[in-house]
């Protein structure tokens, strides 16, 4: 069955906003996904921030992350990280990389993070950190040389999450779907263990058996699904929702031009008593 681009660019570029709008990322992070039809590929938006990624905004890379066709756009310098994954994960289907605010605390002080309820097991039991300069040493701290994307996939190894001290975090899933739920899901746990911290230093954390179970839940339930149906209502109460053809600018016009006629209306009401 041949694949559906079309609706696959658009799912990748909602993932990009879902992850903007529930707080992960600002103007800086990515989602990337795997190319469906070639796994040597992956396919990911070009150098904008993520809340405003459209279908038409992605590059499509080989595993070098070299774009397959010259863009004549910017392109995000820290690609690297996703395509070292790929071609280290023959799994990973998605990566998100982000320096969501929820995670500056344990990354600046080098704390583990724990998963303290249910959903934040989707982050693992103490996810791996990797410090750039412990092999590279001074740097402008952006992972954009291949052989960096390729340490930070080695220390990812075989987890879901690896944590970059002093920068931010990285993400991989088996689809994009599973890879926004588990970057929702440990942002909300970061969030919370770090406020708990605040008033106690015994965090109870989930064991590992708990873990392992209570992550499952992104492919054994209908949480994925309905997560997603929430996040991507969100997305467009915000207005935000992707459009099919990107032409917002019509659309803002079309709004525009709406009559005041329930003002009338209960003007003649307030005469009538
Ligand atoms: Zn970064």
């Amino acid at each position: 069955m041949a694949t559906n681009l079309v609706e696959i660019r658009r799912e990748l570029s909602l993932a990009n906003r879902i992850v903007a709008n529930e707080g992960v990322i600002d103007a800086f992070g990515h989602v990337s996904m795997r190319h469906p039809d070639n796994p040597n590929r992956y396919l990911l938006s070009r150098s904008r921030a993520p809340e405003l990624v459209e279908p038409g905004d992605f590059i499509e890379y080989d595993l070098e992350s070299q774009p397959i066709r010259e863009p004549s756009v910017s392109q995000y310098s820290e690609r690297v990280i996703h395509g070292e994954i790929y071609k280290a994960r023959p799994e990973v289907n998605s990566v998100c990389h982000h320096h969501c605010p929820a995670f500056m605390p344990l990354l600046a002080t080098g704390t583990d993070y724990v998963p303290i309820f249910h959903l934040g097991a989707v982050g693992g039991i103490k996810p791996p950190y990797w410090d750039q300069h412990d092999e590279f040493g001074d740097t402008n701290m952006l992972v954009c040389k291949p052989e960096e994307g390729a340490s930070l996939a080695r220390a990812l190894g075989s987890h879901w999450m690896v944590l970059m001290n002093r920068h931010g975090v990285t993400v991989a899933g088996t689809s994009v779907k599973d890879c926004v739920f588990r970057c929702v899901y440990s942002a909300r746990n970061a969030d919370y263990q770090v406020r708990a911290l605040t008033i106690g230093d015994r965090i109870a954390s989930l064991s590992i058996g708990e873990t392992e179970m209570a992550g499952n839940i992104v492919v054994q339930t209908t949480g994925l699904t309905r997560s997603w149906e929430y996040w991507s209502m969100r997305v467009a109460k915000s207005g935000g929702a992707v459009a099919a053809e990107a032409k917002p600018a019509k659309t803002r016009a079309t709004a525009a031009k709406k009559k005041p006629v329930v003002k009338a209306k209960k003007k003649s009401a307030a005469r009538r008593k």
